[in-house]
């Protein structure tokens, strides 16, 4: 299929474009560069031997998204371009409204215009808020607690109606989990900017000495060792899940699944990891809560086995090694100088 990928040169994405491309797929990649380096290019060409169409412009630019729809003949949108922080979307509200609810709208018009009745879209597990029942099903109440929750909660509605609308339009709105980890090569990964808001990326930081310690944002939860408790699931495994959502191009309707491992690890937990696996201290303080953190968040994602035949194969072990090792060869992240790397590899 030609597929045209949103916020392609991304964490997930870069991760999914190179699992579609080793499948036989085309791409075309389309990202304003807002939070990815243009790098992200050259390592999607050494992994996969191809380096696809890059486009760089802003889903909210009515004429750059219809010159790349007049340009190629795209079967599919895997749309994963928006912001993504908690926290700043509730400081610029109108910004992330405006980018991810209203980009979004631009681009589902647009597909209207060129007639491409494909899509996936990047949602969230934060959509369900705070959780009154675990593990969380495709059907656990909705109710997200962010003004980033409610921008993908109201993207998913209207993604339902335009389903509605149009009979013969597909699409399946993944909930992604906690996603972490790198590609086992170590050539791409998470290269967060500034100061690590997740949790990972944090603690391979201060593995590697660039921060002095992980701040533990409360042991005072409901769970077995106090910490907050997620479900991590390896990037790899999440690109594996868009490949077989694309079985449902030709199914018309919203799909919706949640994209999980199903067993909940603690903050203290992913420290033992990560200090297990690098062979590094990993110092760290115990802080108050973090306002807006629920205790447990957990996903069933039986649905998406049954239906897509997917899931996740890799194990904690896995997503914490392949970070590692991304952050061991990539000590500033995409900037790291390529003879460096080749030094190294
Ligand atoms: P990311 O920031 O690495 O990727 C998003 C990409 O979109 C970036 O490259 C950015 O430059 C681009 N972008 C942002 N606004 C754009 C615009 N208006 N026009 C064009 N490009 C734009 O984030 P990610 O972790 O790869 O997340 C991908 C998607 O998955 C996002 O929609 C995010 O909300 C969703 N998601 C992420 C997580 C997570 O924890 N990483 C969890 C659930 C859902
Ligand atoms: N967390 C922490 N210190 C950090 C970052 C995160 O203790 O520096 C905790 C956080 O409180 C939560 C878990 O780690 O319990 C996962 O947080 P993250 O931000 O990675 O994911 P999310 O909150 O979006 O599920």
């Amino acid at each position: 299929m030609n597929i045209l990928v949103t916020g392609g040169t991304g964490y997930i994405a870069s991760h999914t474009a190179v699992k579609l491309l080793a499948a036989g797929h085309q791409l075309v990649l389309v990202d304003n560069l807002a939070n990815s380096n243009i790098a992200v290019l050259d390592r999607i060409a050494l992994l996969s031997g191809q380096k696809p169409h890059f486009y760089q412009a802003d889903i909210g630019n009515y004429a750059a998204l219809s010159a790349i729809f007049t340009a190629h003949q795209i079967d599919a949108v895997i749309h994963f371009a928006g912001l993504k922080a908690v926290g700043e979307s509730a400081q610029k509200p109108l910004h992330y409204y405006r980018e991810n609810v209203a980009g979004s709208l631009q681009l589902l018009e647009v597909m209207q215009e060129f007639a491409v009745k494909s899509l996936i879209f990047s949602s969230s597990a934060t959509v369900y808020g705070d959780p009154r029942e675990l593990p969380l099903t495709e059907q656990s109440p909705i109710q997200p607690q962010s003004v980033y929750g409610r921008t993908k909660w109201m993207v998913e509605q209207i993604i339902a109606d335009h389903c509605s609308a149009d009979p013969s339009f597909s699409a399946v709105c993944l909930r992604y989990f906690n996603p972490v980890g790198a590609h086992p090569s170590g050539l791409m990964g998470e290269d967060p900017n500034g100061i690590p808001n997740n949790l990972l990326p944090f603690i391979s930081q201060v593995a590697i000495g660039r921060r002095e310690q992980l701040s533990v944002f409360g042991n005072d939860y409901p769970t077995a060792d106090g910490t907050g408790v997620r479900d991590y699931i390896h990037v790899q495994d999440l690109a594996e899940g868009h490949r077989l959502a694309l079985k449902l191009t030709h199914t018309p309707g919203c799909h919706r699944f949640n994209l999980g491992t199903g067993s909940g690890v603690s903050v203290l937990e992913m420290v033992d990891a990560f200090r297990a696996v690098s062979g590094h201290p990993v110092p760290l303080i115990i802080c108050p809560r973090r306002t807006g953190d629920v205790a447990a968040c957990y996903a069933d994602a039986a649905k998406a086995q049954h239906e897509l035949g997917w899931q996740a194969q890799l194990n904690l072990t896995d997503m914490v090694a392949d970070t590692w090792r991304w952050q061991q060869l990539n000590p500033q992240g995409y900037q790291t100088p390529p003879a460096k790397l080749k030094e190294k590899l």
